[in-house]
């Protein structure tokens, strides 16, 4: 009888299996300059490209859309060490 293959799951939602460690180093690096945020999570669009998803205080200006948290992702971004791409976009994984 042949292996069935599973179908990889693509798609919003939380990672099925383990992000890269790249990810996972810009995640732990990932901090507001605005408020005490904290990264909830990280998902993988349906691009197959990952995201973090950062919960912000309820009165963190990012979260009104007054100003962009792009400065706190690159210095995310250089702390871990690595060459990084870093693009950003709506909650919906649809780039700006
Ligand atoms: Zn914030």
């Amino acid at each position: 009888m042949p292996k069935k293959r599973r179908k990889r799951k693509r798609g919003n939602g939380p990672c099925q299996s383990k992000p890269p460690k790249a990810v996972q180093e810009l995640a732990e690096n990932y901090k507001c300059s605005h408020c005490n945020s904290r990264v909830e999570g990280i998902f993988r669009d349906s691009r197959g490209m990952q995201h973090l998803h950062i919960a912000h205080d309820e009165t963190c200006p990012v979260l009104r859309g007054t100003v962009t948290d792009m400065h706190d992702a690159i210095r995310a971004a250089n702390a871990t060490g690595r060459v990084a791409r870093v693009i950003s976009g709506d909650s919906n994984g649809d780039a700006a």
